[in-house]
């Protein structure tokens, strides 16, 4: 583990944390002598790094490969309206560094990948998962489990927020929760809208579990899953288990080590502002809209120049995909058109899914039309 440049607590800095008995000099100590990895410097990342660098934890490091965009700013605290166009990692190392000259901070402005996660993580001993795209999401928690470090995963949609916690071999992981291919995919990312308060609630959590773990002091959140619902203001909180099944921490792991092909990587998710974009673009020639969703589903209504292959069918079927194609994968609400695309990039193949389906698609552009379709028997 790295050592911050100083580990000797400013005590002026720090008196109400050094004033509480389950801190104290000590317990600043090791705040001051731990390292913790943000992993997405947004929503989420902005108050996360943001409270860990208050609290006094030595060495923060953030990944983040995306620029400032003006979109950002109603939830992204860590920068200003003059930083619009900045690269995210740099821009808040140099914010927190203002907050705390002492700390140790560091800007990885990459795009985390199988080829790098591990030599990230290597470096720190908690990671926080501020990321929104599900792929991302199961790498992060595999390279925890393989590399046994500490999680903090959360993850925000609209005015809803979910929190847990994983610590290696003390309780079930981020898979267990949600099995690849399982319909209670979290929703992804921000891009279909968010209450920009939303991560500030579910981000300070991240912030307030990471310190528990470094001091090992209170219950963090394991096996639980904490539901936060910013417009009833309530906390629900669901109980799970690891499963014995579990495809990275179950009794017999099929994920025994990161593979740098791994397939995940070429999925790419469009939202459907993106995907309209696109099919405007001139590219279209070299997209294929494929829905596979059921018969019944496809039958009410679907997006215009679309093709139908029930996901069950897919694997017989994929032929139907030219060569010269990137499917996009459509269906109700983006989790049976995900799977689509890890079956598909499983062969080797690019694929896109339409984040949030056709739900999604309809809460921007409208329902799409029921086509009169004289071939219906
Ligand atoms: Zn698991």
């Amino acid at each position: 583990m790295q050592i911050a440049t100083s580990t000797e607590p400013d005590r002026a800095r720090f008196a109400r944390h050094i004033a509480l008995p389950e801190i104290g000099i000590e317990g600043q100590r090791r705040l001051a002598s731990a390292s913790v990895l943000v992993v997405g410097a947004g929503g989420l990342g902005s108050p996360a790094a943001l409270y860990l660098a208050a609290a006094g934890v030595g060495t923060i490091g953030l990944v983040d490969h995306d620029r400032i965009d003006i979109s950002n700013l109603q939830r992204q605290i860590l920068y200003t309206t003059a930083e619009v166009g900045a690269g995210k990692a740099a821009t808040a190392a140099a914010r927190l560094s203002s907050l705390d000259p002492n700390l140790r901070i560091i800007a990885h402005d990459v795009k985390l990948t199988a080829a790098n996660v591990e030599a990230l993580f290597s470096q720190y001993s908690v990671i926080l998962d501020g990321t929104d795209r599900l792929a991302v999401r199961y790498l992060i928690n595999d390279a925890c489990v393989l590399g046994g470090k500490s999680l903090v995963s959360a993850a925000i949609h609209r005015f809803e927020g979910q929190a847990m916690t994983y610590v290696p071999g003390k309780g079930p992981c981020y898979r267990c929760l949600y099995p690849e291919g399982s319909d209670a995919l979290v929703p992804n990312c921000a891009d279909a809208g968010v209450l920009g308060v939303l991560p500030g609630v579910m981000g300070s959590l991240q912030a307030t579990e990471a310190i528990k773990l470094l001091l090992g002091i209170g219950e963090p959140l394991l096996g639980r899953l904490l539901v936060y619902d910013a417009l009833s203001l309530s906390f629900d909180e669901f109980r799970f288990q690891r499963r014995h099944d579990c495809a990275v921490c179950g009794d017999a792991p099929t994920i025994t080590q990161i593979r740098p092909e791994e397939p995940l990587s070429k999925i790419t998710e469009w939202t459907p502002q993106q995907l309209a974009a696109e099919l405007k673009s001139g590219r279209e020639d070299q997209l294929l809209l494929v829905d596979v969703r059921e018969p019944v589903e496809w039958a009410a209504g679907r997006l215009p120049g679309s093709v139908h292959i029930p996901l069950a069918t897919l694997p017989h079927r994929s032929g139907e995909i030219p060569a010269n194609v990137t499917p996009v994968f459509i269906c109700a609400a983006g989790a049976r058109s995900m799977a689509a695309c890890r079956w598909f990039a499983g062969q080797g193949r690019e694929a896109i899914n339409l984040s949030g389906g056709v739900g999604a698609w309809s809460s921007v552009f409208g329902a799409p039309p029921a086509p009169d379709d004289h071939h219906h028997h």
